[in-house]
């Protein structure tokens, strides 16, 4: 790897480098289209039938289902663990942000490496990661995944690892937005945190109570091009 000024800045994913809402509206938009294609149903309604269910998405519209297939003597294959597994493992259509893109477009040119470290499944968030094009400024072999790790961000190990692959860097840091796991560990370890605050949308709420003082982040910005700033320090 080229010269990385010794920092290696290190990103969550959901609701820090696209909105975790945008797959949720994917997944849904593509669980639909699938079951209106295979039975002449309505795409928009089965979409509002999830977006709008009391509890559960899938219990909705397996309970729409039922009701068409009541009606209609039409036999449904597609059950709830279909759905699950369609929301999981469907290729999401997402967008990476202009300023984000403009942002890591510059971190690169600046010789900062990146990585990311993330909870989930590892087929999950690869294809959000590919689907944003993030492996134009990532290295894969620093995305690393919770699955894949065998611990999530409430343990050391995501972080410790990151450390471990890259003994030449001298500062880390970490960027994302869920003060009740995503700064804990980056602190106790030494690493720089950055809260990127919640533009309204995040799935995960911020201000939150904490355990103890060291859940915080050291910054928080609102945009982050304002990283840029942090980073130069
Ligand atoms: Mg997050």
């Amino acid at each position: 790897m080229s010269d990385c000024n010794g920092k290696l800045v290190v990103f969550d994913l959901d609701d820090t480098l696209y909105k975790e809402r945008d797959f949720v509206a994917s997944a849904y938009n593509t669980i639909a289209s699938l079951l209106a294609e295979k039975y002449n149903l309505n795409v928009v309604e089965m979409i509002e039938i999830m977006t709008n269910a009391p509890i559960n998405p899938f219990d909705s519209l397996a309970e729409y289902l039922k009701q068409y297939s009541d009606n209609s003597g039409v036999a449904i294959a597609e059950d709830i663990p279909w759905m699950i597994d369609a929301y999981r493992f469907h290729k999401p259509t997402l967008m990476l942000d202009e300023e984000f893109r403009a942002t890591l477009t510059q971190l690169v040119a600046d010789g900062f490496r990146l990585g990311v470290i993330t909870d989930g499944r590892t087929v999950s968030q690869m294809n959000k990661f590919y689907a944003l094009g993030l492996d134009a400024y990532f290295d894969c072999s620093l995305v690393l995944i919770s699955e894949a790790i065998g611990a999530d961000k409430s343990q050391p190990d995501a972080f410790r690892r990151m450390m471990k692959q890259n003994p030449d860097i001298s500062q880390f840091y970490y960027v994302g937005d869920n003060p009740a796991k995503d700064f804990l560990w980056p602190n106790r370890l030494g690493w720089t945190t950055v809260q990127l605050n919640d533009d309204g949308r995040n799935v995960h709420p911020q201000s939150i109570e904490l355990p103890t003082d060291d859940y915080r982040p050291q910054f928080s910005i609102n945009n982050l091009s304002d990283l840029l700033g942090i980073l130069i320090h």
